[in-house]
């Protein structure tokens, strides 16, 4: 294998494509390849994204790019666009490497393979079969004190509209042994924050036969573990660290896991609960499997247990023969929520999807004004719960500074606050936990002292 060769990862999308750009890049590195900006790197890697067409478009402009600046840079491809006939017709000898992510350990030989100028290499070629078992790489963290950690990769739910069950796979989960260990290794090392994720965290089961290691008479029963003991042993882990997890599918979401995450001490209470639409007919054709009435019994129940929570959500508009009153139905859904953030996303037809057979029968113009309208609703109900933080002391993880220099820091329900005593700022205050008193609220952030 060549080395001294320099690579680049550009990644679009989710928190997944994030996590998987990680453990590419250690991948890359062992090989002997060193980062390197976008212009000089004779490698890039693109995590694409194809769950929008906007995603998908940005690789179209962006790999024609690339390849004008650097005619000799090898492009490999991976992420939802790596097995998609139609994006291979149409810039497929813009690409030499199409890499589904779980076939990682696959590159070294098609890299061995592609030392011509052009190779344009397919990874399903019987050459390069290996094990698929990506997630047991050692990633490359990003950050210094918060990481993400993959509990499994795939989907089996097949809602109309989505093509990551085509792109990623069934649903496979790493054993709870191995993500305690990656856990435990995270906080030795000072990692502040643990984001546990998956596409369904929720449908989480471990190997059977992990880590059971107990007298206890019942322990029959605990031979699988499910994700709400997944967190209780996340959490028994000693150290000053929180845990986040995404994304939680709403008809796996248990009375059990509710529980948990309200009685365990370093589980965030912000909960991301994708509603998609709050109209029964428009679920049910996008095969999400639960009704409004399932989804709102369980924000009860959270808010119920969890007074202080913070929910946010991802909403489609626009779907196929959505109606005027079946939309009202998802602005009636905000307005009984009060949502602190909701990704509202235009329908976009995405080939491959049950819901291509669907007519895309809303005009762009009603999207947009249905994406507005619950915006509107989203600043309301996100300005009233940030309101109630004026005045009160919380525990903040500071990740950065703003362009006024100013650090922001996050609550654990995930709020961006802005620390706006002006003698912190000399510090180095990155990757720490500080307690800050509330002063100011916005929909979207709020503004507050350190006081100790
Ligand atoms: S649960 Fe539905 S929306 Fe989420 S990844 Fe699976 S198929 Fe896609």
């Amino acid at each position: 294998m060549t080395t001294n060769k320099t690579y680049h990862i550009i990644t679009i999308g989710c928190q997944m494509n994030k996590s998987d750009s990680e453990r590419i890049a250690s991948y890359l590195e062992n090989l002997g390849y060193q980062e390197s900006s976008e212009k000089e790197a004779d490698l890039v890697v693109i995590t694409t994204c194809g769950v929008r067409q906007s995603a998908e478009n940005r690789i179209y402009g962006i790999i024609p790019k690339l390849k004008k600046q650097n005619p000799s840079v090898k492009i490999i491809l991976t992420g939802c666009l790596a097995g998609r006939e139609d994006v291979k017709k149409r810039i497929g000898e813009k690409v030499d490497i199409w890499l589904p992510v779980k076939e990682l350990e696959k590159l070294k030989a098609l890299l061995e393979n592609c030392e011509d100028d052009f190779c344009n290499t397919s990874i399903y070629n019987s050459k390069y079969k290996t094990n698929d078992d990506y997630l047991k790489l050692k990633p490359k963290y990003n950050s210094v004190f918060s990481a993400f950690v993959p509990i499994g990769n795939g989907c089996d739910n097949f809602c109309t509209y989505c093509v990551v069950p085509y792109a990623r796979g069934s649903e496979k989960y790493r054993s709870a042994e191995e993500i305690l260990e990656e856990v435990k290794i995270l906080v030795k090392k000072g990692y502040k924050e643990i984001a546990l994720i998956a596409q369904n965290v929720n449908s989480y089961k471990s190997d059977a036969n992990v880590l059971i290691n107990t007298n206890d008479a019942d322990c029959e029963s605990k031979k699988v573990i499910n994700f709400s003991k997944l967190l209780q042993m996340v959490n028994d882990i000693k150290g000053d660290f929180w845990i986040r997890f995404a994304t939680s599918h709403p008809k796996d979401m248990s009375d059990e896991l509710i529980e948990t995450i309200a009685s365990r001490k370093k589980i965030c209470h912000h909960i991301h609960l994708p509603a998609q639409a709050g109209d029964d007919d428009v679920l049910h054709r996008m095969n999400r499997r639960y009704t409004r009435g399932h989804y709102l019994g369980l924000i009860k129940k959270i808010k119920d247990r969890m007074p202080d929570v913070a929910l946010t959500t991802d909403i489609i508009v626009g779907f196929p023969g959505e109606t005027r009153q079946q939309f009202d139905k998802t602005k009636e859904l905000f307005e009984e929520v009060q949502y602190d953030m909701a990704y509202i996303a235009q329908y976009s037809p995405r080939p491959g999807t049950a819901a291509l057979k669907f007519e895309d029968d809303i005009e762009t113009e009603e999207k947009k004004r249905r994406e507005e309208e619950l915006m509107e609703v989203l600043r309301r109900t996100a300005a009233g719960n940030n309101k109630k933080y004026i005045g009160k002391k919380y525990k903040i993880l500071i990740d950065k500074k703003n362009k006024r220099g100013n650090f922001v820091g996050r609550t654990e329900t995930n709020k961006n606050v802005e620390i706006i005593n002006p003698e912190n700022i000399g510090r180095n205050l990155i990757g720490e936990f500080v307690a800050v008193k509330i002063e100011k609220a916005d929909d979207f952030g709020l503004a507050g002292k350190i006081i100790c």
